[in-house]
This record gives C-alpha cells, structure tokens and sequence, in this order.
C-alpha cells in the first residue's frame, strides 16, 4: 500500500527529519472542533482522527504541532497514551508529537486517536496573529499533522466570537450564531492534503454565477465595497471560462483581507482575485496535483497578468506587469539567490519559493505566450488542466504539451531565460524623426542593450504622433542596434513593446519624445 504523491512529495521537503515515520502511517480522516479566541490569539481544539498502518506492527506515530500548542491529552478508546515531544531541526516553529499506540497496528488497520491540545500558534510566516484575525496557513500545524500532509477527508467545526467567521477549506456545510458565540462548519469530501484555518470579522458574500457558485469572504476594510468586489468576481470567473473553457469546480470561494491604497486598489483587487482563482486549475487539491509548487505559483502570477488585462484593459495590465519587473528586480538585487537561476534553484527541491523565483517564471510565461501566440499558448493550458487534474505536474510537462501544440522549441526557450539569471534590459535612445524626400516619414533609433540577455527576441514597436500610430516588428538581436522605421506620420514617442510581453527592465526609459527640427 502506497501513500498518496502528495503526502509523499511534502515529507520529503518539509519533515525530513521524520521521513522514516512518516512512511508507516498515513491520517485518513479528520474531524475538528476548534474555538478560536482572535482577540488573545489562541486556540482550543479537540481533534479526532484516523490514523491508518502503512506497514506491518506500527507501535508509534509522530504527529508534527505547531510549538505554541501544547497537548493536554491524547486519547483511544478512553485511555491515555503515551506521548514525548521533540523539537523539530528543519521546521522551525514546529514541533515533533511522538505517540506510542497500546497495541501495534498491522498493515491497513486504523486507528481513531483523540488529541485535546490548544495554546497560542507561534507566528512566523505561517501563522499570522493580528487586529483583524487570526491566520494559520496549511503549514502552520494547527492541528496535528500525521508528520507528512496527508490525504484525508475532513470536518470541521470552527467557533469563534458572533460577527466573526471561522474559514476553513472545503464546503460550508452550515453556520449558527447564538449570543455567545458564531459556529462555522466545513466540509471536504474530496480528499486534501492540508488544511488553512481563518477567523476573524470577515463578511460573506454570496452570489451565483453562470451556474456557479461564488462565495467572497472579506475582511472589515472590504466589506463595505462587498458588492463592487463581488462584480469584479464575477468578471474575472468569466475571463477565466474564456481562456480555460468551463470549469470542473462548480464553485469558486476566495478569501480577501486586504484593501489597496488608492489608484493601485483596482488592479491589485482583481490581480488577487485572479491569482487565487487560478489555484482552482493549479496548485490546489482539487486541480492540477502538486508537482513544482513555484510553477504554480508562477501560473497563478501569469494567469493574474492576463485577467487583469482582460478585465481592466490593457494599461492596467502593462501597470501591473511592470511592477512585477521591478518587484523582480528589486527581489533578486537584494535577496538570497538572486544570482542563481530559477531551474537550478528548482533543483534544490526546496518546496517554497522566493518571490523572485515566481515572478521572473510568471514573466517568462508571458514571454512563452507571446512566442507561441494566444491560440496555442491558451490551447496548451486547457489540455495541461485536462491531462493532469489531481495528478503530479510542473514545467516538464507544460513545456512537452506546449511543444506538441506549437511545434515551436519552448524547452530551448525556457532554458535560455529560467537556465540563466540574464537580465532582460533594452534602451531606446537617440530617436529622430525627419521628412522623407517624397513625403512620409522616417525615424531613426538606437536599440541599446545594457542587460546581459543575449539571443534574438521578437518585439514590438510603436511609433505614435498625435492620434496616428504605426507598429513594427522587430528582432532584438541581443548587440546593440540602429534602426529606421518609415511611417505614414510624424513620430512623437516610441514605445518598445507597448504590450509588455517582455521582461525589460529598463521600461521606464522606453518613451522618448523627440526633439524635432521638423515644420509640423
Ligand atoms: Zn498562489
């Protein structure tokens, strides 16, 4: 008997140090009942679960618990095992629960264990203790972990202050608010590989769309835009069934706290609603199985460029991606691996990646998409999603599919931008319009590389004057170039890849008016 990839894939990454117990048991089942305190941070859980034999005579399992909690008892069958705590070298924050069975259970036997424990979750980047609620990611252990992530079904029942909502994943199978406190109960009957836990003063909205459902859960700073964000919900879902066909999850929830300071509210409101609606196709449990995290992550960043384009027009789009550039830019100056590139690091096996890592993936998808044009590229998503639901997937097979529907060398292309730290960086300068000799125009300019990125790039060009425009196809040869470009018009400003597919960093000094010694 075998565990599931995903439970094996984690062990490895994250409890190393619990690899060999890890593999002779597996939690099946989870039922939890946890009251959250979201104003002291705390938490008190009764967690019943079932534990089942991977091996033959399992005498001990180790659950992994987050270090703030701390286990009052852990019970079967009414009696009290035995239970020893170790620290954990290569989680932080984490600890080891070992737990030693009254008797050894045979291979395929089960077990229901009873662990009554509570405390304050330790922060640190999984578990989030603040004003507005308590957060605690898959990874923060808030409820005893079989020492991998297994695949189980689970309920839970979450209880917290009224007004205040307790968010779990799967189904809300129902809620009760009475004086005292405000009950949520979830539901997942397909089985996952972690559970999230939120409470705090969350609104929900609901609304049906299109046939499905659409749950918003939004924090104190959004609930009172709830309808203006549903409608953004629902833009984005349309969007998604435009570039991925209709969905296999008929319902769709998001979670958002967040509210963005002025100009940028809009499209950081959609990029997020974007990006989590995307882990329904992949990096969730039930889309695309768990291959390279980083990648879906990096889909995820690329699916929200392309939505927010969709929905929000093309400049909120170019806005949004040229953040990204300089969030990357800033990201892999200062932080740790910046000099090493993304699939070497990929190699590394290490199961979260650095913002950098994303985004510079997400950029390189765009690029993808430009190369291979939006039919195949969007074709190469729809069949990734088809050939690979619940099933282990990353860049591998995404590149051999794309290669199949394009017939274009994306490996090659792939390795030339994630194989390398190169950095994309082109100049325009010196541009020049004059009058041609027989009317018309002709402008002349340096195309100037001061990154390192080498290899020929097709791109765009875009002359405007006033309300004309011209755009020109254009092959970035990697050498510093000068090109002329005739037009039917005067040339003002020239934009290289007005549509930003590719990852200049140098594409705030793009626009270049020119000084003109024409008679206009
Ligand atoms: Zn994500």
């Amino acid at each position: 008997m075998g565990i599931g990839w995903v439970a094996r894939q984690k062990r490895t990454h994250l409890f190393s140090s619990l690899a060999r117990s890890g593999d002779e048991a597996t939690v099946t089942r989870y039922d939890i009942s946890v009251r959250t305190d979201v104003e002291q941070g705390r938490l008190e859980a009764t967690a019943i679960l079932v534990l089942k034999a991977l091996a033959p005579g399992v005498t001990r399992h180790c659950f992994v618990l987050n270090k703030g909690l701390e286990v009052s008892a852990v019970v079967v069958d009414g009696r009290r095992l035995e239970t020893r705590e170790t620290e954990l070298a290569d989680a932080p924050g984490l600890k080891a629960v070992w737990v030693y069975l009254p008797e050894s259970l045979e291979e395929g036997r089960e077990v229901r264990l009873t662990f009554v424990y509570g405390g304050r979750p330790a922060g640190g980047r999984w578990a989030s203790i603040e004003e507005g609620g308590l957060r605690l990611s898959r990874r923060s252990a808030w409820y005893p972990v079989g020492a991998g992530f297994d695949s189980f079904t689970a309920r839970v029942s979450c209880a917290t202050f009224p007004g205040m909502l307790g968010v779990t994943d799967g189904d809300l199978v129902s809620s009760s608010e009475t004086e005292g406190q405000a009950v949520y109960v979830w539901e997942t009957r397909e089985p996952i590989s972690g559970l999230a836990l939120t409470a705090g003063r969350f609104t929900l909205e609901r609304a049906t769309h299109k046939g499905l459902e659409l749950d918003l859960y939004l924090g104190p700073r959004l609930a009172e835009r709830a309808s203006e964000v549903m409608e953004l919900f629902r833009r984005v879902i349309d969007a998604y069934i435009s570039m991925l066909g209709e969905p296999e999850a008929r319902r769709f929830a998001v979670v958002l706290r967040r509210q963005y300071p002025g100009d940028e509210h809009l499209v950081r409101l959609v990029a997020a609603l974007a990006h989590e609606t995307a882990h329904i196709w992949w990096g969730s449990p039930i889309s695309v199985g768990f291959g390279d995290t980083w990648f879906h992550e990096a889909l995820a960043r690329a699916m929200a460029y392309e939505t927010v384009g969709r929905v929000l027009g093309d400049e909120a789009r170019a806005a949004l991606i040229h953040e990204e550039i300089d969030r990357y830019a800033a990201d892999s100056a200062v932080g740790s691996g910046g000099e090493e590139s993304v699939l070497s690091w990929a190699k590394s096996r290490v199961l979260d990646a650095p913002r950098h890592v994303c985004i510079r993936s997400a950029l390189v998808l765009r690029l993808v998409h430009h190369t291979l044009g939006s039919e195949a590229f969007f074709e190469t998503l729809r069949r990734h999603v088809a050939m690979y639901r619940a099933k282990p997937s990353g860049l591998g097979e995404f590149v051999k599919i794309a290669e199949r529907v394009s017939g274009k060398p994306v490996d090659g292309l792939i390795r030339q931008w994630l194989g390398t730290t190169a950095s994309f960086a082109y100049e325009i300068r010196g541009a020049r319009c004059s009058p041609k000799p027989g009317g018309g125009f002709v402008t002349k300019f340096s195309l100037v590389n001061t990154g390192d990125a080498v290899g020929p790039v097709q791109a765009d060009v875009l002359l405007a004057g006033g309300e004309w425009q011209t755009r020109e196809k254009v092959t970035l040869t990697g050498r510093d170039q000068v090109l002329m470009i005739c037009t039917k018009h005067p040339v003002r400003c020239i934009v290289l890849d007005p549509d930003v597919y590719l990852p200049n960093r140098s594409w705030k000094r793009c626009k270049v008016s020119l000084a003109s010694d024409m008679t206009p």
